[in-house]
C-alpha cells in the first residue's frame, strides 16, 4: 500500500554538498559549477558547518553529497564527526566508485545508508546515461558495501532516456542486497537543462502508469520504495516545503537553498557567513514561495513547464506538487 509521506517539521535535513568534483560526466548531472564553485571544503570548514546546524533543538540528518563525496579525502572524518555531534542519521550518496577506500575507514554503525545511483538495469542502458564502465563499478561497489554489513540504497533517476528499462530493477536491486530504492524524476537544471531537455521530460500518463506497478514489485521482494508525487490528487492540499520544511542544500561556495530546483539560480535564500548562517537580500527563493498559482509549485512552472497541460479556457488539468512530496511503498514480507 502506498502512502504520501508529508514534510518533516520536526527535523533539520542537510543536503551537504561537501565538493562539486565528479569522476563522471553523467548526462542528467544537476551540478552546476558556474553557481555551486569549484572547490573542495577543506575538513575544518565541514566540521564547523555540521556543527552550526547541529545546535537547534530539533534532530538533524545529513546526506554527503558532491559531485562525488568519495572524492573528498577527509568524507570518513566528517561522517565521524556528524556522529560525534548526534546526527540522528548519516548517509553517503555515492556513484558507486568508493573512493579513498572510504568502506574500510567508516563502519555500519557510523553509516546509516550507503546509497548508490545507477540509472538502468544493464550496462547498456545505465552507461549511455551515466558513462562507460560506471554500471560494472556501481554493482560492484553495492556488493562490497553489502559484504561488510553496510545498509544500501539505491538511486534511479527516471527520464525518457531509461523509464521504460526500469521494471527490471526491482530483481536487480533484490539479487545486490538493496534496502532502500529512491525513484527520482529528472529535473531540468545543471546538465539536463541544455540542450535536449524537453525530450528528457516523462510523460505524465507514462510516469503514472509505470512507476505504481514497479513499486509494487520492489515492494514484494522486500524493498521500501520511495517516489516524488509530481501530480498532486485533485482534492489534495499544496504545500511549498521552503515554508514548512527545514530543509538544507548546502554548497561548497556557501550558497544554502531550500528549494533544489532553485539551484540553477542565485536565488538562495540563505548562506554561510564564515559558520554563520545568514539570510540573503530580496529577491531570493523565499519570495517564490509564498507565490499561489493554479499550477501548483511555482518553480516548476518556471523551469520545468512542459509537464503541465491546460484544459479550457487555460485552467490547469492537473497541479504540480512540491518535488520533495513523496510517495512510499513499504515492504511486504519475502
Ligand atoms: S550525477 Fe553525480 S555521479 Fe554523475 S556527474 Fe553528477 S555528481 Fe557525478
Ligand atoms: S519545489 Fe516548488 S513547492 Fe517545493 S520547495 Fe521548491 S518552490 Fe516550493
Amino acid at each position: 500500500m502506498k502512502k504520501t509521506v508529508s514534510f518533516s517539521r520536526n527535523s533539520t535535513n542537510l543536503f551537504f554538498h561537501i565538493l562539486t568534483g565528479c569522476n563522471l560526466s553523467c548526462r542528467h548531472c544537476y551540478i552546476n559549477r558556474s553557481q555551486h564553485g569549484e572547490q573542495t571544503l577543506p575538513i575544518e570548514t565541514i566540521e564547523s558547518w555540521l556543527t552550526s546546524f547541529s545546535g537547534t533543538n530539533r534532530e538533524a540528518n545529513v546526506i554527503f553529497l558532491g559531485g562525488e563525496p568519495t572524492l573528498h579525502p577527509d568524507l570518513a572524518r566528517a561522517v565521524k564527526k556528524a556522529r560525534a555531534l548526534g546526527y540522528k542519521s548519516v548517509t553517503i550518496d555515492t556513484n558507486g566508485y568508493l573512493f579513498h577506500d572510504i568502506l574500510d575507514r567508516v563502519t555500519p554503525s557510523e553509516v546509516d545508508f550507503v546509497s548508490f545511483s545507477l540509472d538502468g538495469p544493464t550496462s547498456a542502458v545505465n552507461d549511455a546515461i551515466r558513462g562507460e564502465g560506471s554500471f560494472e563499478r556501481c554493482t560492484s561497489g553495492i556488493r562490497a558495501a553489502v559484504q561488510k554489513g553496510f545498509n544500501t540504497s539505491l538511486i534511479y533517476t527516471v527520464s525518457s532516456a531509461n523509464i521504460h528499462e526500469l521494471s527490471a530493477m526491482p530483481e536487480l536491486l533484490a539479487e545486490l542486497g538493496i534496502r532502500r530504492f529512491f525513484i527520482q524524476v529528472i529535473g531540468l537544471r545543471g546538465n539536463s537543462a541544455g540542450e535536449g531537455a524537453e525530450t528528457l521530460q516523462v510523460d505524465r500518463s507514462l510516469w503514472l502508469s509505470t512507476i505504481p506497478g514497479v513499486a509494487e514489485e520492489a515492494a514484494s521482494l522486500g524493498i521500501t520504495v520511495t517516489w516524488p508525487k509530481v501530480y498532486l490528487d485533485p482534492d489534495e492540499p499544496f504545500e511549498c516545503a521552503g515554508l514548512v520544511a527545514d530543509n538544507h542544500f548546502i554548497f561548497p561556495n556557501g550558497r544554502v537553498y531550500r528549494c533544489p530546483l532553485c539551484e540553477d539560480f542565485a536565488l538562495h535564500g540563505h548562506e554561510m557567513e564564515g559558520d554563520t548562517l545568514v539570510d540573503t537580500p530580496k529577491i531570493n527563493e523565499n519570495d517564490m514561495f509564498r507565490l499561489s498559482i493554479p499550477e501548483g509549485c511555482v518553480m516548476n512552472k518556471m523551469i520545468q513547464p512542459d509537464n503541465i497541460s491546460y484544459g479550457e479556457g487555460g485552467v490547469p488539468e492537473h497541479r504540480i506538487a512540491c518535488c520533495l512530496l513523496k510517495e512510499e511503498m513499504a515492504p511486504r514480507p519475502v
